[in-house]
């Protein structure tokens, strides 16, 4: 890695929301395409990259369920959906030349290798990709979980959580302008004042493990990389 870089290997947390670019739903392939190119650049500073990608550009499983579906059966297909953009992801990558591979939780093997610790663990060792598909596996759980729950079993140094803003905020930036921005915030204050970095499970699992998470723009072109050699704008949560 560059001599600025701190961090050997991250997970990087993106919504399925941010794979649809404009559009009202599922894929938008030209927006997976210029994510793939941030993730390239950092891949190609030596940093050994995880992902984590949501479904809610596809199902969430809490919609489904209010409108009169089973829950369990509602978050199983959440749980797909983001394997369906766990596919997407890689084969973009894939095009730039990185070797990726998909890990689901929900095993299905014609698809995707089934979650074996170390074997994903070997995978980073040898600078490919890892997209842990399929959330936890469990219902009732999110992606941001996942996410967290994959940076601790990868030990991981920090989560990116790329979003649509530069970091977090004490109140909604598209609403207020006098919003101000954290540059550094506890866990336990986000908790308490219920900032909506990630849901308060995968907080608390970061929380208790002393796993940072780095709030980042993803539509700051360059975003990812820069932060990780040493600039950029962003939260802190620790
Ligand atoms: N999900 C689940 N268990 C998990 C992860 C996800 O049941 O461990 C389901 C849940 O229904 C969720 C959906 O998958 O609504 C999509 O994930 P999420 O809402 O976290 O996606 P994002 O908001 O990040 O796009």
């Amino acid at each position: 890695p560059d001599k600025a870089t701190t961090y050997s290997r991250v997970m990087l947390k993106i919504s399925g929301e941010a794979l649809m670019g404009d559009t009202a739903f599922g894929l938008h392939p030209p927006t997976v395409q210029r994510i793939a190119k941030e993730v390239q650049t950092v891949h190609q500073m030596g940093v050994e990259i995880c992902m984590v990608i949501g479904g809610g550009n596809i199902f969430r499983g809490l919609q489904g369920s209010a409108q009169g579906m089973e829950r369990t059966t509602a978050d199983y297909m959440g749980m797909l959906a983001t394997v369906m953009n766990a596919l997407a992801m890689q084969s973009a990558l894939e095009e730039l030349g990185i070797h990726t591979r998909v890990i689901s939780a929900i095993t299905m093997n014609e698809v995707a290798e089934p979650y074996i610790r170390r074997r994903a663990v070997r995978h980073l060792e040898k600078k490919r990709v890892c997209i842990f598909a399929a959330g936890t596996g469990n219902p009732y759980f999110t992606t941001d979980t996942a996410a967290t729950l994959r940076a601790n079993e990868m030990a991981c140094e920090a989560i990116f959580k790329g979003t649509k803003v530069d970091g977090v905020y004490d109140k909604d930036p598209a609403k207020h302008a006098d919003a101000k921005r954290y540059d550094r915030v506890s866990y336990d204050e986000v908790l308490a004042q219920h900032l909506g970095v990630m849901d308060a499970s995968a907080i608390a699992l970061a929380r208790d493990n002393h796993l940072p998470i780095i709030v980042f723009s993803l539509d700051e072109p360059g975003g990812f990389k820069g932060i990780l050699a040493g600039d950029g704008t962003y939260t802190i949560v620790h």
